[in-house]
C-alpha cells in the first residue's frame, strides 16, 4: 500500500466502487455488447470498417448494444478533428451506434466517458489497485537503458524485452522507487507478469487455439501517466459491460497477456474473437491490406471512386461468411440487414481483396436501386468530386432522370451498366450539351466513306426524323435510309454480296451514333433519340453534317 500511495497518493484502488457507477447492464440472455474502438488518427481502414461491422451486426442481431469507444491514448498518432472525421466516415458506411462517442466532445450513453482521455482516473483506479496487490510496479528505466538492454540481449542471443532478471526495477525496494523518485526520473509502471501453465485458449471465431504466452511485465501506464492499449481495454471492455470482443488478429498474440489482467484484476473477462485480416496477393504470396501501398486500404477510396456504402458492407459481408451469396440470391430483394451474420462461420484465415467481386456486387445493387435514389447517390458523390457533373445534373435533372431509366426498368434483367458513381459521367456526358459542344469528344466518322455521301445521309435522315412509338418502327426507316443509300439491311446480305452495297446497315447505325453521340459505342440510338427528342437530336444531325462538309 505504501508504494501504491506514493506514486498515486490521491487516487481509491478499491476498483469495486465502479460497479455501482456502471452496473450490469440486465440485457435479456444472450445479447452482446460490442464495440468498436479506433484510434483518431483521421484514416480509416477497411479493415477496421470489417470489424464494425461484424460487432455491430453482432450486437443487433441480439438486440444487444454496440458502442463507438475512442482510443486516443496514443496522442502522437492523433489528428485534429480526428473524432468527428472519423464518425462521418463510419456513419458514410452506415456504421452507427448505440451508445458512445458522437462528435468530439459528446456522447452518449451511461457507460462514459467513451474516450479514453477522459478515463485517466479510472484507469489510475485500477493501476493503484493492481499495485496493492503486487501485480505492478514502477520501472524508472529510460528509453536508452531499454536499448543497452536490447543491444546486451541481441548480442547474447537471447529474447529481447523486459522480463525475469533483465527486469532490474521489479523487486525494488521501496527505498529505491523513493530515491529515483526523489531524483525526479520518469517512470512508467509496469505489470508483473508471470507464466501461466495453460496455453489452450477459446476464440469466438478460431475456436480452440494454443497460444504461447509472451512473459515480458509490459507497460500499464505511460511517462504521462496515460494507460497502454492493454491496460486500458480491460478496464474499459469490463466497465462498458462489453460481452464480446471482436478485434482484429493481431491482437491475438496478446490474448494470454489480457486474460492474466483480467485475473489479476479478479474480473471476469469478455469473450474475444480475433478477426482476420483482408489480404493482397503479390507474386506467390499474401500480406495485408497496406495503408501505405493500397490505395483500397483507405474507406476514402471507396467514397471517392462512388462504390455505395452499401454495396461495400454487401462485398465485407461475403468475406465474413460464405452462405451470404447464396442467401442473396434466394432474397434479392431483401436489405442486408436481414441476413444473420454468423461469426462462427468466419474464417479463421484472411480472405484475398477482390476488386471484381466488390465490382459485380456494386453493380447489382446500382441496378436494383431506384432511379430518384440512384440520382440523388449520383448527386451527393459528384458535390463531393466533381462538382461540375454535379452542376450539370442539376442543371438538366429531368433529363438525368430519364437516363438512368435506360435499361433499369427491367426488374427481371436490368442492365448492369454501373460499378460506382464515377462511372456514370463517362457513360452518359453525351446526353448533355455541354459536354457534347464543349467537351474534348471529336467527330470520327469510319474513313472508308465519302464524307459527302455521309453528309448527304444525315440530311437525309435528319428530315425525315419524326416521333416512333417502337424501337421497330424506329429501325424500319434506319432500313429504308439503308436502302436508299445502298446499304445492305442486314449483316448476312451484305457478307453474301459485298460488292453489291456500299456497307451495311451497321455502317449506316454508325454513321447516326456518331453524329448524334460523337461515340462508336453507346447507348441503344432509338433510346437516346427518345430521350433527346427530336428537335435536339436534328440539331446534332444538323451540325455533324457541317462538320463533314468542312472534311471535304
Ligand atoms: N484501438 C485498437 C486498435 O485500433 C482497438 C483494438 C480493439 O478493438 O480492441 O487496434
Amino acid at each position: 500500500m505504501e508504494l501504491a500511495d506514493l506514486l498515486l497518493p490521491d487516487v481509491d484502488c478499491n476498483i469495486k466502487k465502479w460497479d455501482l457507477l456502471y452496473p450490469d447492464r440486465h440485457l435479456a440472455i444472450g445479447s452482446c455488447v460490442t464495440r468498436f474502438a479506433p484510434s483518431p488518427t483521421g484514416f480509416l481502414h477497411i479493415g477496421g470498417v470489417y470489424t464494425a461491422l461484424i460487432s455491430k451486426r453482432t450486437a443487433n442481431q441480439s438486440n444487444g448494444v454496440f458502442i463507438l469507444r475512442i482510443e486516443d491514448t496514443d496522442k502522437k498518432r492523433e489528428v485534429m478533428g480526428g473524432v468527428s472525421q472519423l464518425i462521418n466516415q463510419l456513419s458514410d458506411f452506415n456504421i452507427t451506434f448505440d451508445e458512445g462517442q458522437t462528435e468530439e466532445n459528446q456522447s452518449t450513453g451511461n457507460y462514459g466517458p467513451y474516450i479514453q482521455s477522459a478515463r485517466k482516473h479510472i484507469y489510475h483506479s485500477f493501476v493503484k489497485f493492481l499495485i496493492v496487490k503486487g501485480f505492478a510496479y514502477p520501472c524508472f528505466c529510460s528509453p536508452n537503458d531499454l536499448n543497452l538492454l536490447r543491444k546486451k540481449q541481441e548480442s547474447e542471443k537471447l529474447k529481447t524485452g523486459y522480463y525475469g532478471s533483465f527486469a532490474i526495477h521489479r523487486n525494488a525496494s521501496i527505498d529505491e522507487v523513493k530515491d529515483n523518485l526523489s531524483q525526479g526520473k520518469e517512470y512508467v509502471i509496469r505489470f508483473k507478469n508471470y507464466q501461466e501453465q495453460d496455453k489452450h485458449f477459446f476464440d469466438l471465431i478460431k475456436g480452440n487455439i494454443t497460444l504461447n504466452e509472451d512473459i515480458d511485465d509490459i507497460v500499464l501506464l505511460k511517462t504521462d501517466g496515460m494507460p497502454t492499449y492493454h491496460l486500458a481495454h480491460v478496464v474499459d471492455d469490463y466497465l462498458m459491460r462489453v460481452t464480446h470482443v471482436l478485434r482484429a488478429d493481431e491482437w491475438l498474440s496478446s490474448l494470454p497477456l489480457h486474460l492474466k489482467l483480467f485475473t489479476a484484476l479478479n474480473l471476469k473477462p469478455p469473450l474475444y474473437g480475433h478477426i482476420s485480416p483482408i489480404l493482397k496477393s503479390e507474386g506467390s504470396s499474401k500480406r495485408k491490406l497496406s495503408k501505405r501501398k493500397d490505395p483500397e486500404a483507405s474507406i476514402e477510396f471507396y467514397r471517392a471512386e462512388g462504390y455505395p456504402a452499401d454495396a461495400v458492407l454487401e462485398y465485407l459481408l461475403n468475406i465474413a461468411n460464405s452462405d451470404f451469396e447464396a442467401w442473396r440470391s434466394e432474397h434479392p430483394l431483401e436489405p442486408h440487414q436481414s441476413f444473420l451474420l454468423d461469426i462462427e462461420k468466419m474464417k479463421s484465415s484472411g480472405a484475398l481483396f477482390d476488386l471484381i467481386k466488390l465490382k459485380n456486387i456494386s453493380k447489382d445493387y446500382i441496378s436494383k436501386m431506384s432511379n430518384p435514389d440512384f440520382y440523388q447517390e449520383i448527386l451527393k458523390w459528384a458535390q463531393d468530386y466533381d462538382a461540375e457533373f454535379a452542376d450539370i445534373i442539376t442543371k438538366n435533372r429531368e433529363l438525368t432522370l430519364k437516363i438512368l431509366t435506360i435499361g433499369r426498368n427491367n426488374a427481371l434483367k436490368p442492365r448492369k451498366d454501373y460499378a460506382k458513381y464515377s462511372d456514370l459521367k463517362n457513360h452518359i456526358s453525351y446526353f448533355y450539351d455541354d459536354y457534347f459542344e464543349n467537351g474534348s469528344e471529336l467527330y470520327q466518322f469510319p474513313n472508308q466513306f465519302d464524307n459527302g455521301m455521309i453528309a448527304d445521309m444525315l440530311m437525309d435522315y435528319k428530315n425525315t426524323l419524326r416521333p416512333y412509338d417502337t424501337n421497330e418502327e424506329w429501325f424500319e426507316d434506319v432500313k429504308k435510309l439503308a436502302v436508299k443509300f445502298s446499304f445492305a439491311v442486314n449483316q448476312s446480305d451484305y457478307k453474301k454480296n459485298k460488292d453489291a452495297y456500299k456497307g451495311s446497315i451497321s455502317d449506316v447505325s454508325a454513321f447516326l451514333r456518331m453524329s448524334i453521340t460523337k461515340r462508336t459505342n453507346s447507348f441503344d440510338l432509338f433510346q437516346i433519340i427518345t430521350i433527346l427528342g427530336i428537335d435536339k437530336s436534328k440539331d446534332r444531325i444538323e451540325s455533324a453534317v457541317k462538320y463533314l462538309k468542312t472534311q471535304g
